[in-house]
């Protein structure tokens, strides 16, 4: 198309580029997308006719576009879109959730509800690392090789895709249901980074998670914390606050009796019961608002 920049076609992999709206140079009229053209193009402004999933907002103002070559040679547009949003405070909250991020199950809430991650996503993950055993073992830029290649890239983006629709629609759940959310400030970077848990590909689903959470919280008018790193939760008896430090460093234990008060504890409800509280007694000003930005 005269004007677009030339896409490299290479099989399977997406060609795509990014261009801001500088002093309007991006716009809409007539459901036709109007964009500057590449450098050195002669044709001075592209315009793309639009078949919308939805309506643009209203008063809303083009911050950038991304135009992607399918495989089919169509352009698909990815439209970025700022508009003004008038969010009103809910108040106090009176629901508030403590989530403790949990290996296994993804997160377990203070009522030891767990995130329930499909099994059948599982299944795709497994298949996912299958299919990359099988890439590694084959000679790299052969033909087997790059057909393999193909492959991995498409399931990769079709597990990735199935998983950020999941973790939406959970975060949405969550955020219609709760007022408040308190989460740990978890390094997920350094998790990732351990060998034993760099395996597991829900961990950095986790940071979207919480990403997504406070966003749709917010919208909302409703309250995300971040529990702050010195925060004991895991540590401490949601009963009488003695601070276990047997635990510290231990995964294994998953069950624990309180050497204090007696009282017998879910490991993981336990660390999201305490996250709960921490919520309540920010709510009542009892400790220092520390909300850390993800
Ligand atoms: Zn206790």
């Amino acid at each position: 198309m005269k004007g677009m920049p030339t896409f490299h076609s290479r099989k399977g992999s997406k060609s795509s580029y990014t261009t801001f709206n500088q002093n309007g140079n991006i716009y809409i009229k007539d459901n036709i997308l109007y964009l500057p053209s590449a450098q050195k193009s002669p044709v001075k402004v592209v315009g793309l006719k639009l078949n919308t999933h939805r309506a643009l907002p209203q008063a809303g103002k083009i911050k950038n576009v991304t135009v992607t070559m399918n495989t089919k040679g169509q352009f698909d547009v990815c439209i970025n879109v700022a508009f003004p949003m008038e969010i009103e405070s809910i108040g106090p909250p009176a629901n508030i959730l403590g989530l403790d991020y949990s290996q296994s199950h993804f997160f377990v809430d203070n009522e030891g509800k767990k995130a329930n991650y499909p099994h059948y996503y599982r299944e795709m993950e497994e298949r996912l690392a299958k299919e990359q055993r099988v890439l590694s073992r084959r000679k790299k830029g052969s033909k087997r090789w790059e057909k393999q290649r193909l492959v991995v890239s498409k399931l990769q983006a079709k597990v990735a895709n199935q998983r950020k629709d999941w973790l939406h629609k959970k975060a949405y759940a969550l955020a219609k249901r709760y007022d408040m959310i308190v989460v740990e400030n978890l390094d997920l970077r350094a998790i990732g980074q351990n060998k034993y848990y760099a395996k597991n590909q829900q961990d950095n689903g986790f940071g979207y998670f919480r990403l997504y959470l406070k966003y749709k919280l917010e919208q909302r008018g409703k309250y995300f914390i971040k529990a702050p790193k010195d925060f004991a939760s895991t540590q401490l008896c949601s009963i009488c606050g003695y601070k276990n430090t047997a635990l510290k460093g231990n995964a294994n234990i998953r069950e624990w009796d309180c050497p204090s008060c007696g009282n017998h504890h879910d490991r993981d409800r336990n660390a999201a019961f305490n996250l709960k509280l921490y919520g309540e007694r920010y709510t009542k000003k009892e400790i220092l608002p520390q909300t850390v930005v993800v």
